[in-house]
């Protein structure tokens, strides 16, 4: 059967020298594997659809549940990824989150289109990697269904406050008049700013095409790094190689 869908190439091993499996990030199917054979020889017409983080139109040919590249044109490449090893190893993180909570033959609508913005992002450098990092860990975590409840105080319901914390175990927000008997030390809350809460609710509730339509200010930013790896990891329950690999590559500024 022939299978003709969109999708980015989010993974790449090598088979011999002339071949590899690709997975792909699709809407319809999930991340599928495919065999994609002659690929890295020079004549191969599929060679420049197919390299890590090409956006593609890919037609596989499906034997059960085994898929064979048999051809690929391309739509989108993100250049500016693969030339920063900083950038580049955390787009590698990226895909190492979704390829970890995908199941395959699934549907899975979103998630290719959150993928696009964020290679999109990475590719043009407009704003920090260490906010695209943050929008995306906290972004993916409400995708995959475990949005933390930033509505309003778990407590009293109140929207906002001018003191709010943060609590990692329970994804919720208390806030300052509440905290005293909320029966947690304040040492395992973390404080957010008004502005910081505004920003996390930003990325929680908005559309794909406008969440990277923010701006942190740096004291902010260094707090919801914080929160937002340590709340996806919590979430998905496992830590990633290529999250430690980025973090022995990362400039910090
Ligand atoms: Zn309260």
């Amino acid at each position: 059967m022939l299978v003709t869908v969109d999708g980015i190439v989010i993974g790449r091993r090598n088979i011999g020298e002339n071949s590899c499996f690709i997975d792909v990030l699709t809407d319809e199917y999930g991340v599928i594997e495919a065999t994609a054979h002659g690929v890295k020889k020079l004549t191969s017409k599929n060679a420049g659809a197919v390299t890590l983080f090409s956006y593609s139109k890919f037609c596989f040919n499906k034997v059960g549940v085994k898929y064979t590249l048999n051809s690929a044109e391309p739509k989108f490449s993100f250049h500016g990824i693969s030339s920063d090893i900083e950038y580049l190893s955390l787009a590698v993180y990226f895909a190492d989150i979704v390829k970890d909570t995908s199941a395959s033959e699934q549907e899975n609508r979103g998630f290719l289109r959150f993928m696009a913005v964020t290679l999109y992002e990475l590719d043009k450098k407009r704003i920090s990697l260490e906010l695209i990092k943050s929008v995306f860990e906290l972004h993916i975590t409400t995708m995959l269904g475990f949005a933390p409840d930033l509505r309003a105080c778990r407590v009293c319901a109140k929207y906002e406050h001018e003191k709010m914390f943060f609590d990692n175990d329970n994804a919720c927000i208390i806030c300052g008049e509440c905290i005293m008997d909320y029966g947690k030390p304040l040492a395992e809350l973390i404080p957010l700013s008004p502005t910081l809460l505004y920003s996390m609710r930003h990325i929680v509730f908005s559309p794909v095409d406008k969440i990277y339509k923010i701006d942190v200010k740096s004291d902010d930013l260094k707090t919801l790094s914080e929160i937002t790896e340590k709340y996806l990891l919590k979430q998905i329950d496992r830590g990633f190689r290529s999250l430690e690999y980025y973090y022995s590559v990362h400039r910090k500024i």
